[in-house]
């Protein structure tokens, strides 16, 4: 029985796919988007995290920390906080465990023609779980559906593509550099799995987070558009910038760091989608 690690669940989503779904997000991501609102989902390790407000500062949880020089998720810190301000991120799951979970809403997701979307972090990560949890929730009659940024081996991305109904597909960065710069890696498996995707006849939507200077340029959004046009995708989502992404980075021990101007207005020209005869909606 396959395993996978999951920072979250998250039921009556109107967001990811189609009806109301519930959607998982598993632990882990292989890219490093300088604009992460999910910096939870980057290590594919079970962390401790402390909420970012409402410390007494009271030194409970350094007092009994053995490990100042590096957390070792013991979890001694979450008992002594007055507050429950500390917690596990991250939970293992056996794809029964979690068949059993997601089953207990299947009849109301079914009836609100929803279903479940599989996100992160990167849900390709767990390519093989997938491959064996999709399949057990298509037999009791549930939609499945991925939110992926494609950045997976070519096996990884066609051995769920197989199984799955619906995928969400990140076209980000298309200059080779730029995404290298702001995403922490090359584009090119990314545009090799999309190639495979238009071949694949699942449905799926294109969707691009609109970051100020970075995606959102008008030579950016004229590549996306020559990528998507005649692709065979439904549309393509535009989710502007979301202002709040720096505020979880503290939960987990780390800084952000923004390589563009945060306070810009995103440029969201959905006309730009429509002169390519490409249905484009801001989320
Ligand atoms: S879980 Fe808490 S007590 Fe344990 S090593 Fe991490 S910070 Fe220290
Ligand atoms: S134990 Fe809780 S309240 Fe006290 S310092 Fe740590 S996080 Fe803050």
């Amino acid at each position: 029985m396959k395993q996978a690690i999951v920072f979250s669940i998250e039921e009556f989503s109107v967001y990811d796919g189609p009806g109301i779904r519930t959607t998982v997000f598993f632990k882990g991501c292989p890219m490093r988007c300088n604009w992460c609102h999910n910096p939870e989902g980057l290590s594919q390790k079970i962390q401790v995290v402390k909420a970012p407000n409402g410390c007494l500062h009271c030194g409970a949880c350094e007092k009994i920390c053995a490990h100042k020089d590096g957390c070792v998720a013991c979890g001694n810190c979450i008992s002594v906080c007055p507050r429950g301000l500390i917690r596990y991120s991250g939970v293992a799951y056996t794809t029964k465990e979690l068949f059993e979970k997601l089953k207990k809403n299947s009849d109301y997701l079914k009836q609100a023609g929803g279903g479940v979307t599989f996100s992160g972090g990167e849900c390709l990560l767990y390519a093989d779980f997938l491959h064996e949890l999709i399949p057990m929730l298509k037999e009791i009659g549930v939609h499945t559906a991925i939110q992926t940024s494609g950045y997976a081996s070519e096996a990884d991305f066609m051995k769920v593509i197989s199984v799955v109904d619906y995928v969400m597909f990140d076209l980000k960065v298309m200059d080779r550099e730029k995404a290298i710069e702001y995403t922490g890696r090359s584009n090119e498996p990314i545009l090799r799995n999309f190639e495979l995707l238009k071949k694949s006849g699942v449905k799926f939507m294109a969707r691009t987070p609109l970051i100020p200077g970075v995606t959102d340029t008008e030579e950016n959004l004229t590549a996306i558009a020559e990528k998507v046009k005649n692709s065979g995708a439904l549309g393509i989502e535009l989710l502007p910038y979301n202002k709040m992404s720096g505020s979880k980075y503290t939960m987990v021990g780390m800084e952000y760091h923004p390589k563009f101007d945060e306070k810009s207005e995103v440029n969201a020209n959905v006309e730009l989608f429509r002169r390519y005869g490409i249905q484009a909606k801001i989320m």
